[in-house]
Parts: C-alpha cells; sequence; structure tokens
C-alpha cells in the first residue's frame, strides 16, 4: 500500500550512461517528491533484454547517490508492500496477469501482421495523406482463426483495442490542457511476439501498480500519454498526473543525446564537476528559478513548482555550468578541496607535485582560481616544478618589454628586500614602470599566465631561488 501524497519515480531504460536530459528528469522527480515528504522511486525499464545491461544500472545508481538523489524504493527491494519488484525484467508474472485480464474483457487481441505487412500499410496511408496507423487488419479476427494461426506456429504480438470513440482530456503539469481524439490513435502493440511487454503498457501499468501520482518525463512522451491514460481507465486503474519536461538542447539547437558524450554525467564527472555544480545546472534547465544563489537539494526542493515549468526548449549552455561550479568550489572548505583535487579521473593531480608543508598554503592560494581540478595540477607544476614556464600567453605578454626591465628585476632580487612589496617598489622606481606594466611582465615571468593568484604569495611559496630561474628565464625571451 503506498500512503504518500505525492509519489514520483524515475524510470530509466539502462541502454547506455546517463545523460543530462534523464538527470534533470530524475532531479525534478526528486524534488517534487521532497517538496511534498513524499515518495520517490527508481524503476528500472530494462525490457530491451539486448540493449539493457547491468553495468549501466549500476553506473546510474551510483551517478544518483553522487548527485544527493536517494531514492526510497527501487532495484533490490523486491517486496516493499507489493509494490515492487522494481526491475521491469522481473515483472513478466505481473505483466501476464494483466495481458490475460485485458484479453478476457476484449480489450486486447493477437496480431499476426508481420512488419512487412504493416509497413505495406503504412505506405498506402502515406499514399492516401493518411496519418499512419495500425489499420485494424487482425481486429476482428475468429477464433478458430486465431487458433490455427498458433497451431500454425505463428507468434502473434499483442494489441490493445482503442475505443472508437471518445476523447482523452488532461492537464499537463507542464504544458496546461491537452485533448486528443481516441479517433486519431491506431490499437498498439503492447506486448511484443517475443513475449516481453511493450513501452505503452509496462510502463504505464507499473506506475499505476507501484502508487506513483505523478510523473515528470521528456516532451517527447507526449504523444504516448493519450494511449497510457486510455489502457490505465478501461482497466479501472489509477491515473498519474503527468508533465512533460521542454527537451533540453544543447549548443546547436538540437536535442541532447546520450550519444553526445559530451553531456554524459561520466564524463563530466571526470573531468571534476561537482554535485552541487550540476544540481544546480539542471534545477535551471526548464525551471524558472529567481535565485541566482547555490542552492542546496532541500532549497531547490522548497522553491520546486510544476507552475514553474517552462514550454520552451531548454538550453544546455556549458558556460552557465562553468559559473555553477565556480560558485560550487567556493563552498567547499580546504579540506574538501583537497580531497576534490585527490580524486581525478587518473588519480591525485597533485602526486608529488606539491610539498607537503606546503600544501595547505597551496590551496588555500589558488582555490579561488580552479574550477576543474586538472587546473590544480597547473597551478602547482607552475609553482613548485623547476622547468621553465612557457606558452603563447607568455610568448606574446612579453614580446613588447625591454630586456632591460628583467635585468634590473634580477640584479635587484639578488639584493634581497624587506618583502616582495618593497622589492616591487624598488623594481617600479628603477624602470619606471608603474601598474600594469610592472605587474603583468612579473606574474608572466612567474607563472606564464596572465592571470592567477596573488603574486607575493606565489613569489613567497616559490621560494627566492626559483623566482630568481623565473626572472632569468623571462629575461632571455626578451
Ligand atoms: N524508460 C523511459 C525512458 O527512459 C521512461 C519514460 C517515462 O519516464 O515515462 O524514456
Amino acid at each position: 500500500m503506498n500512503t504518500a501524497v505525492v509519489t514520483t519515480r524515475f524510470a530509466p531504460s539502462p541502454t547506455g550512461y546517463t545523460h543530462l536530459g534523464n538527470l534533470r528528469t530524475a532531479l525534478f522527480n526528486a524534488l517534487l517528491a521532497r517538496a511534498a515528504n513524499g515518495e520517490f522511486l527508481l524503476r528500472s525499464e530494462d525490457t530491451d533484454r539486448e540493449r539493457s545491461a547491468e553495468k549501466y544500472l549500476a553506473a546510474l545508481c551510483d551517478d544518483l547517490r553522487w548527485l544527493g538523489l536517494d531514492w526510497d524504493l527501487g532495484p533490490g527491494m523486491e517486496e516493499a508492500g507489493g509494490r515492487g519488484p522494481f526491475r521491469q525484467s522481473e515483472r513478466q508474472a505481473v505483466y501476464q496477469a494483466w495481458f490475460d485480464k485485458l484479453s478476457e474483457r476484449r480489450l486486447a487481441y493477437p496480431c499476426f501482421c508481420s512488419g512487412e505487412d504493416l509497413e505495406k500499410s503504412r505506405r498506402a496511408q502515406r499514399r492516401a495523406n493518411q496519418a499512419p496507423r495500425y489499420a485494424g487488419t487482425c481486429r476482428e479476427l475468429a477464433e478458430k482463426d486465431i487458433a490455427e494461426r498458433l497451431l500454425a506456429g505463428q507468434r502473434p504480438t499483442l494489441r490493445y483495442r482503442v475505443a472508437d470513440e471518445g476523447v482523452v482530456e488532461f492537464t499537463d503539469l507542464a504544458k496546461g490542457p491537452q485533448k486528443f481524439e481516441l479517433a486519431d490513435i491506431g490499437d498498439f502493440i503492447i506486448r511484443r511476439a517475443d513475449g516481453t511487454p511493450a513501452f505503452f503498457f509496462s510502463n504505464a501499468l507499473d506506475d499505476s501498480l507501484m502508487g506513483v501520482t505523478h510523473v515528470l518525463r521528456g516532451e517527447d512522451h507526449l504523444a504516448n500519454t493519450p494511449r497510457q491514460i486510455a489502457l490505465l481507465r478501461s482497466l479501472g486503474l489509477a491515473v498519474p498526473e503527468y508533465g512533460h519536461l521542454s527537451l533540453i538542447v544543447g549548443d546547436d539547437g538540437k536535442p541532447l543525446s546520450k550519444r553526445k558524450g559530451a553531456a554524459s554525467l561520466k564524463k563530466l564527472r571526470e573531468q571534476g564537476y561537482l554535485p552541487a555544480a550540476l544540481n544546480n545546472h539542471l534545477f535551471r534547465l526548464g525551471h524558472a528559478s529567481d535565485s541566482g544563489e547555490l542552492m542546496s537539494l532541500a532549497e531547490m526542493s522548497a522553491h520546486f513548482d510544476c507552475a514553474r515549468l517552462g514550454r520552451a526548449p531548454a538550453r544546455h549552455d556549458p558556460v552557465q555550468l562553468d559559473h555553477w561550479q565556480k560558485l560550487a568550489v567556493m563552498k567547499l572548505s580546504d579540506a574538501e578541496v583537497r580531497t576534490w583535487l585527490g580524486a581525478g579521473a587518473s588519480g591525485d593531480y597533485l602526486d608529488g607535485a606539491v610539498p607537503a608543508d606546503k600544501e595547505e598554503d597551496f590551496i588555500a592560494l589558488v582555490r579561488a582560481n580552479l574550477q576543474r581540478p586538472a587546473e590544480g595540477a597547473g597551478w602547482a607544476k607552475i609553482l613548485f616544478l623547476d622547468e621553465p614556464v612557457t606558452g603563447a600567453t607568455m610568448v606574446d605578454g612579453l614580446s613588447g618589454i625591454e630586456a632591460g626591465f628583467f635585468e634590473t628585476a634580477i640584479a635587484l632580487w639578488a639584493k634581497g628586500h624587506d618583502s616582495f612589496r618593497d622589492f616591487c617598489g624598488r623594481l617600479g622606481e628603477k624602470t619606471g614602470a608603474r601598474g600594469k606594466q610592472l605587474f603583468q611582465p612579473l606574474r608572466l615571468a612567474l607563472t606564464g599566465e596572465l592571470r592567477g593568484p596573488e603574486l607575493e604569495k606565489i613569489a613567497a611559496l616559490m621560494g627566492k631561488d626559483r623566482v630568481a630561474r623565473r626572472l632569468r628565464e623571462a629575461g632571455k625571451r626578451c
């Protein structure tokens, strides 16, 4: 028995690594449930046995936990008061019972049409300018006919018999009122010839049997919804409320897909994106938010409202994701930054590069300049490796500098000084350089970059000798 007022679910097909579109669906369903103190279920729609793989489900579960989107019921929790199991591949007996019920009530019938027959009929419909739908060939087959074909070894699909007239109306949580004529909907397959359930059937039936009250999913499913509602209603089963989320498009305006690896969470995690960055980015994809603050999941659920779901396509802009990443890194403690830098896809980014006694100062200094852990390795190299710093930025930046500037700097540095500020002051006096003209060449000489952490602290961490060497190297390039 389901006693929660709001029960939502995430029902992925584990046929590949999760992309942002799926995760946004998971996030919104989790938030909707949390906002109402309800339940969030995870159901694996693994009916396509060839394409589904346990490794994808495992990766997906790991991704959801990593994002903090834990579920109340899901694969592995078999009993759950008769609502499980939560892998569709384990629910064959449940489906069979409902196939039998549908057949007994003449709400479903065996269909012997071959793929070729169906294609032929669709072509004819197109020629006649009709929308392609099942022509009803097997709708009224006599019992005797059916028995003979079965005896001859033919394996039929099972089709749901859509009522000839009537309408399906519902108010979509995101898109508002919807109305579909049943006469426009052809009878659809609910069991494939190999005995496995088809999406329309298992997806709708499971939602109802598992007590799901609200379904948020991609708008590519909107056209499926009237079929699913008709099916559930004809069986006297509870129908959830549906909300269809506008699709997420990439910078090219095209929908994101699993094949577009750039947007798979696996890749983004490997690059060091943080859960808070992803959640905040996804939260704003198709859901209006007036807060520019980095929010926790609890704050997001308090703000989540179906009335704020957008109807226009949501654009995934990597620059926005980087913005949230920056804020998420800022929120980490120094110790968390250390862990983050240590957990790169290929191991510890600081591995051996930063002397142990300098690690704390290093992290405190560079963390504001990091969006990805790999950049930490870059700064470690700049600060602690003896290799000269090079690169186009440096070559360009130093091109207009007089060699005399560095000759003076080298001499002053060798002489010693009270502080870095003191050194800069004297260098300014001797060379006449001021402000940017003074600091830019120094920064380029020490780091090879135009921007970065405070120069004085960089010099202190580098140590006197390395600074001297970098000044000499820069001098040679002028
Ligand atoms: N397994 C379906 C999918 O991944 C679920 C659709 C739905 O949420 O109803 O597209």
